[in-house]
């Protein structure tokens, strides 16, 4: 069972987390909890970073940012033991979750769960604070912002638990953030291949490494209020799902950064070049465009665009600076202001006309598109950040995805509609055209 930020933020919450938590033992089950930081507590940890240090260091920082979990989890086993249950509260490291050595985003390499076995052994209720481990360089490491789903995820494998539960603050994946599109619909399932494009594409409920590792390792996730005994969703693979909607879900993110490099040399190697030196410098780049050479002079040049996120805009700036001289680049631009939105749809890959109709709905909604990438299950598009949040809700509007669209099930990889049945309810829906 895993909470986050919002259901352990106060007094009352982690007394409501903890019951909850007892409930679930009580029922005949063995509980490992992970939990968040409560509330705001992991952003002030930054901010008191940024207020010392204009540059804070990854390891310190990483010192720092694991504090909060740990402070839930000792308040979380003082109420459990209060209960009148044995509870154990463990640090990323005691629970064996060992990481590799990139600060502040470091990744699972191994869980060594012993320890915990042995305190479920003991009949013990386990609370182990999430988004962080021990590096095999035995320092303290950080998961990346979003972390704990990835602790739970990763602690559910190694148990070979029944389920990971990640509890939160919504009543489960929705077609749009529920915060920006009032009437989005809670979805009962979705796939892996959505989830994972929806989690990259910034549909924070759940973080996209947790989502990764899940379906590497076979887990089953349920996503749930912390607030209500609602069904939640069931991340599930496709055969499972049952269900091929053309389109699930809108997805938006408010922090990207684009950087645009001017005047490259066209001449092989030279875009290898550029993301070497953005991966050794571990940036994510998301979005890449690289467009037709201009001649100037003798020579071809290019203009290459890419987004990272907005957080690591600066680290991209510092590790292309030497380039301008290596390459002989023209000039590198970032721009910080720029969003993303995206429609996620197992069923697009078999359907024309999804993205001239998206296209069309943001060019009627004066959203200039910036950039536009695309899978076989997602359009994204570059947009400024002012324009996400209407970007959002007309796509949403447009394809009728809101609880109260009507829809028909589509259960067929071909999209032949499925009759409904009579008084159909929940289950109807209709299809884009
Ligand atoms: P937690 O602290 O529980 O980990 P997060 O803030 O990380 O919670 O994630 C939950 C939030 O994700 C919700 O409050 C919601 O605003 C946001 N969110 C964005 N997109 C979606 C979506 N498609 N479905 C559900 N929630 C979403
Ligand atoms: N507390 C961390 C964060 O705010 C990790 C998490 O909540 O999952 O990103
Ligand atoms: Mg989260």
């Amino acid at each position: 069972m895993k909470f986050g930020g919002t259901s352990v933020a106060d007094a009352d919450r982690i007394k409501r987390a903890a019951r909850r938590i007892v409930q679930s033992k009580d029922q005949g089950n063995r509980v490992v909890a992970v939990l968040s930081a409560r509330g705001k507590t992991t952003d002030q940890l930054v901010a008191m970073a940024v207020e010392v240090s204009e540059r804070p260091d990854p390891r310190e920082m990483d010192m720092l940012l694991s504090t909060g979990e740990r402070i839930s989890c000792a308040l979380a086993a003082m109420v459990i033991k209060d209960l009148g249950h044995d509870a154990e509260s463990l640090t990323g490291s005691q629970a064996g979750i060992v990481t590799d050595t990139s600060h502040t985003k470091a990744r699972i390499l191994d869980v060594r769960a012993e320890r915990i076995r042995d305190a479920l052994e003991k009949d013990r209720i386990v609370l182990v604070a999430g988004f962080q481990g021990v590096s095999t360089a035995y320092d303290v490491t950080t998961l990346g912002r979003g972390g704990s789903d990835t602790t739970a995820v990763a602690l559910a494998a190694a148990l070979h638990a029944d389920v990971c539960e990640i509890y939160t603050d919504v009543a489960g994946v929705y077609s749009a953030d529920p915060r920006i599109v009032p009437n989005a619909r809670k979805l009962a399932r979705v796939s892996f291949e959505e989830m994972l494009e929806m989690a990259s594409s910034g549909a924070k409920v759940l973080q996209l490494r947790s989502v990764e590792y899940a379906r590497n390792h076979g887990v089953r996730i349920h996503c749930r209020s912390s607030f209500d005994d609602g069904p939640g969703t069931f991340v599930l693979t496709e055969e499972e799902t049952m269900e091929r909607p053309l389109i699930t879900a809108v997805t938006h993110s408010t922090d990207e950064a684009r950087v645009t490099l001017t005047g490259l040399p066209d001449t092989p190697g030279v875009a290898g070049r550029v993301m070497t030196v953005l991966a050794d410098a571990n940036v994510n780049v998301d979005m890449i465009i690289q467009n037709e050479p201009a001649v100037e002079g003798e020579r071809h040049r290019a203009d290459m665009s890419f987004t990272v996120p907005r957080a690591d805009a600066r680290l991209a700036r510092e590790a292309l600076e030497p380039l301008v001289h290596e390459l002989g680049i023209g000039g590198v631009a970032t721009d910080s202001g720029m969003g993303k939105v995206s429609l996620v749809g197992a069923g697009m890959k078999s359907h024309p006309g999804v993205a001239a109709k998206a296209f069309s709905v943001l060019g009627q909604a004066e959203v200039n598109i910036e950039m536009i990438s695309t899978s076989p299950i997602k359009i994204s598009c570059v947009v400024k950040e002012e324009d996400v949040p209407r970007a959002v809700s007309e796509l949403h509007a447009a394809f009728d995805l809101g609880a109260d669209a009507v829809r028909r099930e589509d259960v067929s990889g071909d999209h032949r509609p499925v009759v409904a049945p009579p008084g159909g309810g929940e289950s109807l829906r209709r299809e884009a055209s």
